[in-house]
């Protein structure tokens, strides 16, 4: 029986029935527009480029903000090249052009942007759009300059990434990185593309991780009754409200005296992949067997790193809290900035560890990897990150293979045992903090 009840429930699912219809209907219809635009562009595409040819992309990284890529072309048509550049084109005619390095080898032209791992193409810096990523090769025939644009086709380990950017006037953007193939009336295409659109951070994901160190068991330095792990937790929690009040989304790797793993879920090395952060300090104290008067600052960062960014922090802690550069010379890279590997000395040792407990020693230790574990494992393939599970005495680091990490420094602010140091530090304390976050602030604006 239909009473009135019964009708009114009756009639609101016809409502809804036919709300959700017509919604089905508009987004489909959305759909197969997008979908004939799409079409149209790859025929534009089509058009423009080199057919049945591509340059390979053997190998491509994100490191802090910055995409690098390494690739090849091969010269079939033995073109003299006078130049190389990857370009970012979208087809409502936006394009930008980055200059890239190449070399000829074995009748290929090989082509990277940078040597240096936070160096190539500025992810912060891209407008909105969906842009395929190209490679321009502009060579010369009979004295004249003739462009040739090739696709590119995935040839690396790595089938797509997302980035989110840093936060700037509260938003933020997501940049996806991927291939894709198109293949029509013979016609064949592999192409790799950028699409970047504003949308709000994920609750899981920041701009920075700060890790204090040490920690519960392990107080680091200690002297005169200090202990570095008390002050590396006092300084970070004090950067982390700094860099929270001019927008930035901060995460400490600990926020009390507590002992943190190095690697495995929510450890120190792991956080920043686990937050897709795109910076991360290691905050530290130093000290000396030998009393230390006069102390300094010792920054450490990647020895594949443009270390300007290292040199901002040093310079700053200096001028602004009226400390000097570190003394130390070893693994000195400028004033104040050092870039600690592996000595031959240190990777016997550690050949020799492996031999004890049993497992593989490490095939990619060399003079170039990073020592500190915080610099390395932080950085994935980048910076030689190599902890992978086959030492069973310690737990894996889960990204040691990752194409895509924060940017990693360690600082040192200054020598537990140097009565100026010390005095400095506790007395000065904001402007330590002032000098770190106007070196962040300039960066990721400035640069
Ligand atoms: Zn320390």
């Amino acid at each position: 029986m239909i009473n009135k009840k019964n009708l009114k429930i009756i009639l609101n699912i016809v409502l809804i029935v036919s709300i959700m219809v017509l919604l089905a209907f508009i987004y489909s219809r959305k759909l197969s527009n997008e979908e004939i635009v799409k079409k149209d562009i790859l025929e534009d595409l089509y058009n423009d480029v080199v057919p049945y040819e591509f340059a390979y992309l053997n190998l491509y990284t994100i490191y802090g903000n910055h995409l690098n890529v390494n690739g090849v072309l091969n010269n079939k048509d033995n073109l003299e090249v006078k130049n190389m550049k990857i370009i970012l084109k979208d087809y409502e005619e936006k394009s930008i052009e980055y200059d890239l390095n190449y070399d000829f080898n074995d009748n290929k032209y090989n082509f990277y942007l940078s040597k240096n791992i936070n160096e190539g193409i500025d992810l912060e810096k891209i407008e909105n759009g969906k842009y395929f990523v190209l490679l321009k090769v502009e060579y010369s025939l009979n004295d004249e300059l003739i462009d040739k644009i090739y696709t590119i086709k995935n040839n690396s380990d790595y089938s797509q990434n997302e980035y989110h950017t840093m936060t700037k006037n509260m938003e933020n953007k997501k940049i996806e990185i991927f291939f894709r193939e198109y293949n029509k009336d013979n016609k064949n295409l592999n192409y790799m593309q950028i699409k970047v659109l504003s949308e709000n951070l994920p609750e899981n994901v920041y701009d920075i991780v700060i890790d204090p160190g040490h920690g519960g068991k392990d107080p680091g330095a200690m002297y005169d009754g200090k202990r570095e792990s008390d002050l590396t937790l006092e300084y970070s929690i004090l950067l982390k409200q700094k860099l929270e009040e001019i927008g930035y989304k901060v995460k400490l790797t600990r926020t009390k005296d507590e002992y943190v793993e190095s690697y495995g879920k929510n450890a120190r090395a792991t956080t920043p992949y686990e937050t897709k952060a795109k910076l991360v300090l290691s905050i530290h104290l130093n000290s000396t067997e030998k009393i230390n008067p006069q102390g300094g600052v010792e920054i450490y960062a990647s020895n594949d790193a443009n270390l300007d960014f290292a040199k901002s922090f040093a310079d700053n802690i200096v001028n602004y809290t009226g400390t000097g550069y570190s003394p130390n010379n070893i693994s000195k890279a400028l004033d104040g900035v050092y870039v600690r590997t592996y000595t031959e000395e240190e990777i016997k040792e550690a050949i020799e560890y492996a031999n004890e407990l049993e497992y593989t020693p490490y095939e990619t230790l060399s003079v170039k990897t990073p020592y500190l574990f915080m610099i390395r494992e932080t950085g994935g393939i980048m910076t030689h990150a190599y902890v992978d599970g086959r030492n069973k005495y310690i737990d894996s680091n889960p990204y040691y293979n990752s194409n895509q990490s924060a940017e990693a420094y360690l600082l040192e602010l200054g020598f537990i045992n140097s009565e100026n140091d010390i005095n400095n530090l506790l007395k000065n304390k904001n402007l330590y903090i002032n000098a770190i976050v106007d070196s962040i602030k300039n960066h990721y604006t400035n640069y």
